[in-house]
């Protein structure tokens, strides 16, 4: 069972060039062949596949927590795609001044047709995302491999949106996930090595640049985010820790194993689309619910 938060890992700042272009571009981490969803997807069902855990629980629990931060990063992705896309059509209830003008000139017109001007489960090229990209063989030794390259194709994957988009929101977002993606790679180097004796982080990093050359990554790096594995579960996978041990083959420093979730930050709350009327409900009384707590005696 999942319990959820309404928070997201990183505070996200509001895009000082808002663009549907870069946030078609950002929708590859999203919904693309390694994008979030297909981390997300693809630790979740090898979680629920899992056979043989009293044998080999520590695997089971490892991955099972690496599904549950995948959760938190389509979040934050989707966020940063809704924050993206806000304001870049005129705004306003007259259909007939063609407020949407501009979305024919996007390269996802799905933003403006299909959604509120918000991310859609697809890829940069507007490829609806599909459980093809989800690889549960039942073998665990084949599992742990695929997920190091999947997170290693992400990797490559967020780099080079990176160098695509230069607004700061989408910079934020992909400099936090570089480092929260490069605890995956090591997780599952780590995997492979408690698994195989096979020193995989010898192979790392791949791509070969270094999270230091992006700011947005550094900052977190000094604040030793890339040291930390979480659970997410307030008492369950703990044997996870049991892998994540010893220190970063890049730095040396220690390794940190941490029963629960990290705080998080409050989402934004996305702003009006009157013209797409999204959210609409103009009709609503905002006074409604405040009378129906103050009956029932709850704080709203
Ligand atoms: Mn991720
Ligand atoms: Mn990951």
């Amino acid at each position: 069972m999942i319990l959820k938060m309404d928070r997201l890992p990183i505070e996200l700042p509001t895009p000082k060039n808002p663009s549907p272009n870069s946030a078609a571009a950002v929708q590859e981490l999203l919904g693309g062949k390694f994008g979030e969803m297909s981390t997300l997807m693809n630790y979740t069902y090898q979680s629920f596949n899992f056979r043989g855990r009293k044998k080999l629980r520590p695997f089971y629990d490892l991955i099972c927590s690496i599904a549950g931060e995948e959760y938190g990063h389509i979040e934050v992705v989707s966020y940063t795609i809704n924050l993206l896309l806000s304001g870049v059509t005129k705004r306003g209830i007259d259909p007939t001044v063609t407020p949407l003008a501009n979305g024919t000139d996007a390269r996802n017109t799905r933003h403006f047709i299909a959604s509120g001007q918000t991310a859609l489960p697809m890829d940069s090229q507007g490829d609806f995302w599909t459980g093809g990209n989800v690889f549960s063989s039942g073998n665990l030794k084949l599992d742990l491999l695929h997920n190091f390259f999947l997170e290693c194709g992400a990797r490559g994957n967020k780099m080079r949106v990176y160098e695509m988009v230069e607004d700061r929101t989408a910079r934020e977002m992909v400099g936090y996930l570089l480092v929260r993606g490069g605890i995956h790679i090591v997780a599952y180097a780590k995997a492979l090595e408690k698994l195989t004796g096979v020193d995989v982080t010898k192979l790392l990093p791949i791509p070969d640049l270094s999270n230091d050359a992006f700011p947005e990554a550094k900052k977190h790096m000094q604040n030793k985010v890339h040291l930390k594995l979480y659970t997410f579960s307030q008492e369950d996978y703990k044997q996870a820790g049991l892998i994540w041990t010893g220190t970063h083959p890049e730095d040396g420093q220690p390794l940190e194993f941490i029963q629960g979730s990290p705080e998080g930050f409050p989402a934004p709350d996305l702003d009006e689309e009157p013209q797409l009327n999204a959210p609409g409900a103009d009709e609503i009384d905002p006074e409604m619910f405040a009378d129906i707590a103050k009956k029932l005696g709850v704080k709203f």
